[in-house]
């Protein structure tokens, strides 16, 4: 289909009140979900990449995504006939402290489709200039940043985790202003736009702006839109439908949190304006992968003091945040008590019942057993921290190893996994004899299992992926395209859509962290 048979119905700008004030001076706007507001023009737009799975969302084949008009779009120079560009109004809890209005300070909204199998997806360009939301910050986004959500949204989908997605990646072709380690010397950086796409932008901030205004009858509004849109299955709204809504919201986050401690991905920033209302990952900016297992670990150098982004406090975080949409949806949802209640069941419960059976998978077992598997699984994880291991490698290496044939403790490391351990010189003896014994007990739980060899590794193999989006991969591909050359992008786009595949072409992708890259900006930390 080419981009004039997009059918667009709007439904959000044409169901919700917006803002009566037109002009894009930035304010405090009241009373509305949304702002009418238009992309700023670039003078040199040029198609970086776009994503082929992303672009068939809309009905879109590769000539319509080649095409002239396709970059004039999605770097924000031109619009189709039904485009009615708009930026929402919303707020959110930052680093545990509310924020009051924040809003689309650098996001835009082309409008909503609907394609040919009546899915719904919102076409949003990042960095296309300011809004009535952008404060003192200029609307932009920088080459290294929008590479960086460019790859990684498409890179969760194709691991299977819920996320946002990214259609192009475009250069400006304009300069953007960075101080990029805040120390006083900003430089001028390649300015981006990437079009992201999801069947909602809707975040808890969203919810919370109106409650904290006292605009209940908007709050209202924009609930029952939401469920009417992003929910249809759910019936007609009345008391009991709000309660399931909550509660399928805290099930969907529990489901995304655990998708990330599978493939150890950290968000960085799980502020309440960055938590979707669909349990989607959104917002990529100092977000991480787990190089080292270790759960205090975060790639945001602004919460190195508190860590409270870090791996292991994301669950907690993600409880923490459901807990401030359910307060702003008090006047919505009723009871505080039915609240408690869902939190508890509906998030906390089903994040630890699907947790142990992530794990169960990661490990190859056909199903969690309480009494084997606590010890085994809290005893791993302790073994993992003690000396810096790789935690991709790590697991997909384990897979390697057929546990029945180690009967005794042993002297050295298994063979397959030794490439995941960056400090070779700690592995010592008492090292080993803790390892070798949770490897016997692993073994041991094995013959206890259902699943046969095959199986087993199967199972951990579509569990643990062999490629992530490594920070330093990033980093690379990221200091290619500031010197002109574009094409690891495209590589990387194509290593990453089969991340369970063991690609043997593409070897030198999996490797854990070379040491060069440790301390690098932009490779190992951000801001
Ligand atoms: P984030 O932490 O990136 O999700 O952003 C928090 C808030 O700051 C949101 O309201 C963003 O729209 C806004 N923001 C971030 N960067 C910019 C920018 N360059 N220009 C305008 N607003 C921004
Ligand atoms: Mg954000």
């Amino acid at each position: 289909m080419s981009l004039d048979s997009l059918h667009f119905d709007n439904s959000f700008i044409h169901t919700l009140p917006g803002d009566q004030q037109t002009d894009n001076s930035r304010r405090q706007v009241y009373g509305s979900c949304y702002s009418y507001v238009a992309p700023t023009k670039v003078r040199q737009p040029k198609l970086i990449a776009f994503s082929p799975e992303a672009a068939e969302l809309l009905d879109l084949n590769e000539q319509a995504c080649l095409s002239n008009l396709f970059t004039e779009i999605f770097a924000g120079n031109s619009l189709l006939p039904d485009m009615e560009p708009f930026a929402m109004c919303y707020g959110g809890h930052q680093f545990g402290n509310w924020a009051g209005q924040l809003g689309d300070g650098r996001a835009i909204n082309l409008g909503e489709i609907v394609n040919k199998k009546r899915e719904r997806w919102m076409l949003q360009l990042k960095g296309a200039g300011p809004t009535p939301y952008s404060r003192r910050a200029d609307g932009l986004a920088v080459l290294r940043s929008s590479i960086r959500e460019f790859l990684c949204s498409e890179a969760m989908y194709h691991l299977g985790i819920p996320t946002t997605r990214a259609l192009s990646l475009i250069a400006t072709g304009e300069p953007v202003l960075r101080d990029m380690f805040y120390d006083g010397h900003p430089k001028n950086e390649p300015g981006a736009v990437v079009c992201r796409l999801s069947p909602s932008f809707t975040r808890f901030g969203n919810f919370e702006i109106f409650t904290s205004r006292k605009e209940i009858d908007i709050l209202a509004q924009l609930v029952d839109h939401t469920i009417q849109t992003d929910f249809p299955h759910l019936a007609e709204p009345d008391e009991d439908t709000y309660l399931q809504w909550f509660s399928e919201i805290c099930t969907r986050t529990a489901e995304m949190i655990v998708h990330w401690m599978r493939v150890g991905f950290v968000h960085g920033v799980m502020n309440t304006d960055n938590m979707s209302i669909l349990g989607l990952t959104i917002d990529y900016g100092p977000y991480g992968w787990l190089e080292g297992y270790d759960p205090r670990w975060t790639p945001n150098t602004t919460d190195f003091t508190t860590l409270r982004y870090a791996f292991g406090n994301q669950p907690n975080v993600a409880m923490w945040n459901l807990t401030q949409l359910a307060n702003s949806l008090l006047p919505i949802l009723g009871s505080a008590d039915e609240i408690q209640k869902i939190l508890e069941t509906s998030y906390r419960q089903e994040f630890i019942t699907r947790w142990q059976d992530m794990m169960a998978a990661k490990l190859g077992l056909a199903q969690y057993i309480a009494q084997y598997d606590e010890a085994l699984f809290s005893e791993l994880l302790e073994i993992l921290a003690n000396t810096e291991t790789d935690m991709t490698v790590f697991f997909r290496q384990l897979a390697a190893i057929h546990p029945d044939t180690i009967t005794t403790e042993f002297s050295q490391l298994p063979e397959p996994l030794v490439m995941a351990y960056y400090r070779p010189e700690e592995i010592n003896e008492e090292y080993l004899k803790r390892f070798s014994r949770w490897l016997l007990a692993y073994g041991h739980r094995i013959k206890t299992d259902a699943s046969s060899r095959d199986d087993r590794v199967k199972k951990m193999n579509n569990t643990n992926p062999k490629y992530v989006l490594r920070n330093y991969l990033a980093g690379e591909a990221i200091e290619l395209a500031e010197n002109g050359d574009y094409s690891r992008i495209m590589e990387l786009l194509d290593l990453l859509r089969n991340p369970y595949d063991e690609q043997p072409e593409k070897q030198h992708f999996y490797q854990k962290r070379p040491e060069w890259a440790r301390h690098k900006p932009g490779c190992a930390t951000l801001s």
